[in-house]
């Protein structure tokens, strides 16, 4: 039930408890796994909550009428899970579903669609999907569920309220590419792959040269931005992942700062220490939320070098010049 969630995924659980209580439930959401296995199970408790007429999230009796029992055979036609059909959602799944979903309701005022492993929506089932969303239905609620936020249209994603979930994994024992792999990727095969190649390994140590550059040199950093950045990252997915592993640093480097464990970059003690050393607790935290903002718009196209000026910018501001 959803209540299940309320501790491993408190904001996201919060987030919709409260839209359903305030009565201000949007009619779009998209999940942000972040490697969170149970994903779909959170997103299928979530629609039970909304249709079980015993408030099934804290009443720990349900599960036995007629909406839960029938979400459970997946059998209950106002709720409908697409996943993707081979390799891609097809048009066609989701022009099945607009024409299920405009017959009249015959249970209660609701319908609910779970579209799994959204970023797999090809051109022209986005699109569909899209004309969907954009005239929204009264009653009719839209559970996105992606690993990759930024693989989906971000047309699409603007419509959406974005829950972003946590990754609960126990990483204890294992070395940071290995940790960093759980992070990136979502089975079990993709993680081994990731951290099995090398290249992922040079293109941490890539992204730890450019903050220890960066740390050290300041705006003069933009002068060797070619040799330090572009020359290691260029796709799209490249800077995106490592912009995940910078922000997982900057955290370690605040975990030492409060005195905490580190959680990722257990391998490079040395390095955080010098770093965490350089900076106060407010240029971190900043500098966290710079490289979270700046992680966002790489979603929607922005030109490499204009994105890494700018976080040498932003970064700089972050400095405590006292
Ligand atoms: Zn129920």
């Amino acid at each position: 039930m959803l209540d299940d969630f309320s501790l491993e995924q408190n904001i996201a659980y919060k987030t919709l408890v409260n839209s359903v209580k305030n009565n201000k439930l949007s009619h779009a959401f998209i999940i942000e796994t972040n490697g969170y296995s149970k994903a779909l199970d959170f997103a299928i408790a979530f629609s039970k909550y909304l249709f079980c007429p015993n408030d099934y999230s804290n009443n720990k009796n349900c599960g036995k009428c007629m909406q839960c029992t029938s979400i459970d055979k997946n059998e209950f036609i106002e709720l409908k899970i697409i996943n993707p059909d081979g390799q891609w959602i097809k048009k066609s799944q989701l022009e099945e579903l607009q024409d299920e979903f405009s017959k009249k309701s015959i249970v209660g005022n609701k319908k609910v669609y779970i579209i799994n492993k959204a970023e797999k929506l090809n051109v022209s089932s986005a699109n569909s999907l899209l004309k969907f969303l954009e005239e929204p239905e009264e009653g009719i609620i839209a559970i996105l569920i992606t690993e990759n936020l930024y693989q989906v249209l971000s047309t699409i994603v603007s419509r959406c309220q974005i829950l972003s979930l946590k990754n609960k994994l126990n990483l204890t024992g294992l070395s940071t590419i290995e940790k960093i792999a759980n992070y990136v990727s979502n089975n079990k095969d993709d993680i081994d792959e990731y951290a099995k190649n090398e290249e992922n390994n040079l293109k941490l140590k890539s992204v730890l040269e450019f903050i220890k550059y960066y740390e050290e040199n300041h705006t003069n950093t933009i002068i060797y931005i070619n040799k330090l950045w572009h020359d290691h990252f260029k796709e799209k997915d490249d800077i995106y992942n490592a912009f995940k592993e910078m922000l997982l640093f900057y955290k370690d480097i605040l975990n030492i700062k409060l005195g905490k464990k580190v959680e990722i970059f257990n391998d490079y003690i040395d390095v955080l220490k010098n770093i965490e050393e350089k900076n106060t607790l407010d240029s971190i935290t900043s500098k966290i939320n710079v490289i979270m903002n700046l992680r966002e718009k790489i979603k929607f196209n922005v030109n490499p070098n204009m994105l890494m000026d700018k976080l040498i910018i932003e970064l700089e501001r972050c400095e405590d010049h006292d």
